[in-house]
């Protein structure tokens, strides 16, 4: 059996903060509506259950999936399209909800791609910053936590698929905590 994973920010702190994020989010658009959240699976995909339920003007969602990691835990420098959006963005005001922004790779690629497709506005919303490696090259206009540079699950973040439905972020501190995950399937 796995040692279970020491939180770092408590299911209270995450919806406290995601509600403040709500809030501050439904204020800036307010008569620019509707809003285009795009969300980056799979990561994002509890956040984002969250964060719209605390967005109180017009919203729209769509999805896009993009690999960086891999199952290890490391960036690989590699960026490629699983899943394109929907919906056409061109003229639309569009907010990327990120789970987690490491290097920041992953973002630039995303941003670079998106802002060819002529949105109205195009802005970054993210739960977790790791300041420590970032180089992204642009502004994040909503933020969560900064994190230190360790290895965290829970809360959509995945180890190997698995630990996205730990209800907190948890810091991965030793390698026993991920034994179980290491065993299965
Ligand atoms: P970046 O391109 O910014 O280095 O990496 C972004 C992606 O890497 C995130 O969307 C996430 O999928 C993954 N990632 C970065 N740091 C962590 C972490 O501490 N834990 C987990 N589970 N994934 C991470």
């Amino acid at each position: 059996m796995s040692q279970a994973i020491p939180p770092l920010i408590r299911e209270e702190q995450l919806h406290e903060r995601i509600r403040e994020m709500g809030r501050q989010i439904s204020r800036d658009y307010a008569g620019r509506e509707p809003l285009r959240l795009i969300g980056a699976l799979k990561g994002c995909f509890v956040f984002m259950a969250d964060l719209i339920r605390e967005i109180t003007i017009p919203v729209r969602v769509d999805f896009m999936e993009i690999s960086s990691y891999g199952n290890a835990m490391q960036s690989s420098g590699n960026v490629k399209i699983i899943k394109d959006l929907t919906h056409d963005i061109a003229g639309e005001h569009v907010l990327i909800a990120e789970d987690i922004i490491d290097t920041g790779l992953t973002l630039n690629f995303v941003m670079e791609m998106l802002l060819a497709r002529s949105p109205a506005s195009l802005e970054i919303c993210s739960l977790l910053v790791k300041p420590a490696k970032m180089n992204l090259n642009y502004p994040i206009k909503y933020q969560g936590f900064a994190i230190e540079d360790h290895f965290v699950v829970g809360y959509g973040l995945d180890y190997k698929g698995f630990l996205r439905n730990l209800p907190y972020i948890g810091a991965v501190s030793s390698n026993e905590q991920l034994l179980l995950f290491d065993q299965l399937n």
